[in-house]
């Protein structure tokens, strides 16, 4: 994607690159069915070269739409960067074009939790879920008998 990229040729002379853009969240590519980005991924920042490095500064907001863990709800996580800094060799950039869209992503997904739960950890589901634990709280004691008798076999 265009806006993901630096030109490093634009920030020769001391200059620096402001960065303020709103994209589309398809260039993350995650397609997974508990995990799925529809808001627009904003960057603030800025770029600007120093002592040979190609030095990025950024901002990344989204929001990630995950199940709840409990009633399979989609829940809207905001997610926030804050205060990246990426620094990169020149000499390691090739054709001079910089893609931020990889560090964008991987910064993204290390923000973004495996779980989550409506309603603030309040899901309405959750008393149905106690009383279904403490409804079956037998059966399960009857469980574990069975568990033990391949045990008993063994030691005969
Ligand atoms: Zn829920």
């Amino acid at each position: 994607m265009d806006q993901l990229k630096i030109y490093i040729d634009r920030l020769k002379n001391g200059e620096s690159l402001k960065i303020e853009e709103v994209l589309s969240p398809d260039f993350l590519e995650i397609h997974e069915d508990d995990l799925v980005f529809k808001d627009p991924v904003r960057l603030t920042g800025e770029a600007y070269l120093s002592n040979d490095h190609l030095i990025i500064h950024l901002n990344i907001d989204t929001t990630a739409l995950l199940p709840c863990n409990i009633c399979n709800t989609p829940v809207q996580i905001p997610i926030s960067v804050k205060n990246i800094y990426l620094t990169q060799p020149l000499e390691e950039i090739k054709g001079a074009i910089y893609d931020v869209g990889n560090e964008v992503r991987e910064s993204i997904l290390i923000q973004t939790p495996l779980f989550a739960e409506c309603r603030n950890g309040n899901c309405p589901e959750r008393e149905n879920l106690k009383n279904f634990l403490n409804s079956d709280h037998p059966n399960s004691s009857k469980d574990k008998d069975i568990v033990h008798f391949p045990f008993s076999d063994l030691d005969k």
